[in-house]
């Protein structure tokens, strides 16, 4: 039995939760709701990770929240400015009163009898406790927070230095003067480089093979602009608006030109570095724009770094670690006093939450995922999560607008229970991700899938997603409404139907 009862749990208080807590108490305002959050901080990844130079890759202005404009100067901004936007959001609106940490959510039950999902949840002191609810709202993120992911490397325990992975930055690292090799080629390599390049004795990038690198601005000068001459939640829409726009249009063209797109941004490139600069080898990847995440860096500074000779870029094969550096394919030696494992994460599936439905366990892989966020034959349940090729927040702003939708039509209808079935026979069964990234790679077979037709695909489109979402009608026939026999409300009472 349930110790408290709730009419929707989100779990996690990350930039999704607090946006969700949000929603919720503005949009279905006669609500009651739990924020579970596992660590003893809010902010998810803002407050996680903490490596020199940590900052967004993409714009704030579709980072942010719909509701809440960005005020900073930079477009391109910095883990705390980030996690204090997202603190800011949860006190001024009174979230963080909802917020309960060190809860790990571990197992969620539903039962169709009782039209109610029993949560199961670990805290911090080893307690279990029992929790109810009516809705059951991920928002946990992707990623495992225990631990980033790092390839076996040979030989790594010969290796007499220090070894870091940028999910765990030891705050004391002294790496001033300190020659330093980053193994990778995403976005946290290329963040790292040109801050470790500051006071670093020389600042390697290893990478097996190279990524799409974009300059911009990190400071947006037609938004500051806006921003000193216009009300702060009209400069926020037009410039997140355009950015929107300028996204889609640009992730267009490089699915329908990507020969044309890929030679742009490598052109940027050489026009950054000059013609000596062999970037053909080091900046010229083996795939098309946006097959992977493009890495954007702000007002060029890894291009600066390599210019000043304080960072350089080797694309090669690891062959060992050695007691002083790293030893490649081709034979080269890399000494390094520091070397930094900018290999990753671990995604992981439904927040590591083992569901069940009616005594049936869930099996993640096997369930197509509808509108991406609610699952097959699963009650109740929602989950935030981000575009591939656009910011998080815009996609988990629309769902957490269409879970209040469905709420709210719940409770006008009557109805407890609703759930996404598929009558179609002819629906195929479409991976969940489309990327060719190794970490998305290394976890798609754990993940949902995707129908090949609307409700059930997966479209990495806001403005499509808009409509759908905000606009089109809930009761869309695939949503199947019910109303079991009995059902607790959060007052505690059992209401029959
Ligand atoms: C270094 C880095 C940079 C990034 N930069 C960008 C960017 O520029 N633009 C962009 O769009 N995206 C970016 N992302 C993706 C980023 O994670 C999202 O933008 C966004 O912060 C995700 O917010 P979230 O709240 O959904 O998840 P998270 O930030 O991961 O927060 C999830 C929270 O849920 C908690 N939690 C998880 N499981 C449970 C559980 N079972 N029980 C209780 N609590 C739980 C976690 O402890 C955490 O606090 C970046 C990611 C990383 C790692």
């Amino acid at each position: 039995m349930a110790d408290e009862f709730f009419d929707v749990v989100i779990v996690g208080a990350g930039l999704s939760g607090v946006g969700a807590g949000y929603h919720l108490q503005t949009e279905a305002p006669d609500r009651s709701y739990v924020i579970l959050e596992a660590r003893d901080a809010l902010g998810g990844t803002w407050d996680l990770f903490r490596y020199p130079g940590i900052r967004s890759d993409s714009d704030m202005y579709t980072l942010g929240y719909n509701f809440k404009p960005w005020r900073e100067a930079k477009a391109i901004a910095d883990g705390l400015s980030i996690l204090n936007y997202v603190r800011e959001t949860a006190c001024e609106n009174g979230i963080d009163r909802h917020i309960r940490y060190g809860q790990k959510v571990v197992a969620a039950a539903w039962s169709s009898a009782d039209a109610a999902w029993a949560v199961e949840v670990e805290t911090n002191d080893g307690q279990t406790r029992r929790l109810g609810c009516n809705f059951l709202f991920l928002c946990g993120g992707y990623y495992d927070y225990a631990a980033g992911y790092t390839p076996e490397f040979a030989g790594r325990d010969r290796f007499q230095g220090t070894i870091v992975h940028p999910q765990r930055w030891p705050a004391d690292l002294d790496y001033a003067g300190k020659r330093v090799v980053v193994i990778g080629s995403g976005a946290t390599a290329v963040t790292l480089v040109p801050e470790l390049a500051r006071s670093a004795g020389g600042v390697t990038m290893l990478q097996r093979s190279p990524t799409y690198v974009v300059s911009r601005p990190a400071e947006d000068q037609f938004a500051n602009w806006l921003r000193a001459h216009l009300p702060a939640k009209l400069a926020y829409q037009l410039v997140r608006w355009r950015n929107v726009l300028f996204g889609m249009y640009f992730f267009r063209l490089a699915r329908k030109k990507p020969a044309a797109v890929k030679a742009r941004i490598i052109q940027m490139v050489r026009d950054q570095l000059g013609p000596d600069y062999d970037v053909e080898t080091h900046f010229t990847p083996r795939y098309n724009p946006w097959d992977q995440r493009l890495c954007l860096v702000p007002d060029a500074d890894l291009f600066q770094a390599i210019k000043a000779g304080a960072a350089s870029i080797v694309t090669d094969q690891i062959e060992t670690f050695t007691e002083t550096g790293i030893r490649l394919a081709s034979g080269r030696e890399l000494p390094a006093e520091v070397i930094v494992t900018a290999t990753g994460l671990n995604l992981k599936v439904m927040n590591g939450i083992a569901l069940s439905v009616d005594g049936r366990p869930v099996d993640p892989a096997n369930v197509l995922s509808y509108k991406g966020m609610m699952y097959e034959g699963v009650p109740n349940l929602a989950s935030a999560f981000g575009y591939t090729n656009a910011s998080w927040t815009l996609k988990c702003d629309l769902t957490c607008e269409y879970v209040t939708r469905l709420l709210n039509r719940m409770r006008a209808t009557g109805a407890r229970q609703v759930t996404p079935v598929n009558a179609d026979p002819t629906l195929g069964r479409e991976p969940w991700l489309d990327f060719t990234s190794g970490y998305v790679q290394r976890a798609i077979g754990m993940f949902p899938k995707q129908g090949s037709k609307a409700p059930w695909k997966l479209r990495q489109n806001y403005a499509l997603d808009l409509l759908n979402l905000r606009y089109a009608k809930v009761d869309d026939g695939v949503l199947r409404f019910s109303n079991p026999a009995a059902g607790r409300t959060s007052e505690g009472a059992t209401v029959a139907a």
